[in-house]
């Protein structure tokens, strides 16, 4: 079977996630033969464009699309391989380079670059920042940020045998706290993780934002088997958008009745708590719409 694996716009941490693999990547290397990889190996687009159309049985692609050269490889990489696969939060609904969307890119580049913003050596900045299902069809995604380790072995295992994969329940499914999460939760005060002493109970119960609630279970609650809310990075669940808008649903049904306000006050950082991996998702078109 040949593979491909891309970076676009992202941090190199899922080409890095294959090696979680530790010495379960040496069974998945007696099964491939990886056709292009330019993070690993040096490849040029030139031995990309000269192979034949769907002669890549898979291209894992992470990172989001943020220049002209992440779509234009994106398609051509699409018009080679048999399956496209989205790997990592990036690729799938932009994670934490999709926060980009909430400002322009002549703001960014302004910001960035302060006055000499470099001209025809760089790609061109596209004015947002898109998901890979926003240019080409995607036939599977492997979410995550990175992809944590049991999500890419199922994923992996089930794509060389041509399975489907993936778990259709919440996090708190498979969360070790989940006995102590009880079925009417009351909270009065949100807190951040550093404020409270762990209980070590559910962190909702605590008052403390887990995303369990709103995000796909797979990792085997990896950060909170490490005392750590989850974050979200395997995003929503299937049919679901993005899960940020659940969790914001889920936490007002929770919201006690006394202090309303004062619980709704204490959220801070509402983008960075329930939108860091979906901006992209929130904002598809960045801040285009206000320009004018
Ligand atoms: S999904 Fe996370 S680890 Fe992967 S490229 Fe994006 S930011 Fe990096
Ligand atoms: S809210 Fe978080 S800590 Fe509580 S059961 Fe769900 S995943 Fe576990
Ligand atoms: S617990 Fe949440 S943040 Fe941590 S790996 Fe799992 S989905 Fe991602």
């Amino acid at each position: 079977m040949k593979i491909a694996m891309y970076w676009g716009a992202g941090c190199g941490g899922c080409d890095v996630s294959l090696l979680s693999l530790h010495e379960k990547i040496l069974d998945l290397l007696k099964e491939v033969e990886i056709v292009f990889w330019p993070c690993a190996m040096d490849f040029k687009y030139e031995d990309v464009e000269k192979m034949q159309d769907g002669s890549i049985d898979i291209c894992f692609y992470n990172g989001a699309i943020r220049t002209e050269e992440n779509e234009k490889i994106a398609k051509l990489l699409r018009k080679k391989s048999k399956k496209m696969v989205a790997y990592g939060s990036c690729a799938i609904e932009g994670c934490v380079i999709g926060l980009a969307n909430l400002y322009r890119r002549e703001e960014i580049l302004k910001e960035v670059y302060s006055k000499d913003v470099p001209g025809e050596e760089l790609p061109e900045f596209l004015p947002y920042l898109k998901t890979l299902e926003d240019v080409v069809k995607v036939d599977a995604s492997i979410p995550g940020c990175p992809p944590p380790s049991p999500i890419l072995e199922d994923a992996l295992n089930s794509l060389l045998a041509g399975k489907q994969f993936g778990k259709n329940v919440a996090l708190c499914d498979e969360c070790p706290r989940k006995d102590s999460k009880p079925d009417k939760i009351e909270i009065n005060k949100i807190y951040r993780w550093h404020e409270k002493k762990d209980s070590g109970e559910c962190f909702l119960a605590q008052g403390i934002i887990c995303m369990g609630p709103a995000t796909r279970a797979g990792c085997k609650a990896e950060c909170i088997t490490a005392n750590m809310p989850c974050t979200g990075c395997v995003g929503a669940l299937p049919k679901v958008r993005e899960s940020g808008t659940s969790m914001i649903s889920a936490i007002a049904s929770i919201i006690g009745n006394k202090n309303e306000e004062e619980v709704i006050n204490s959220i801070r950082d509402y983008i960075g708590t329930f939108y860091k991996y979906s901006t992209a998702k929130l904002l598809p078109e960045g801040r285009l719409k206000d320009e004018s």
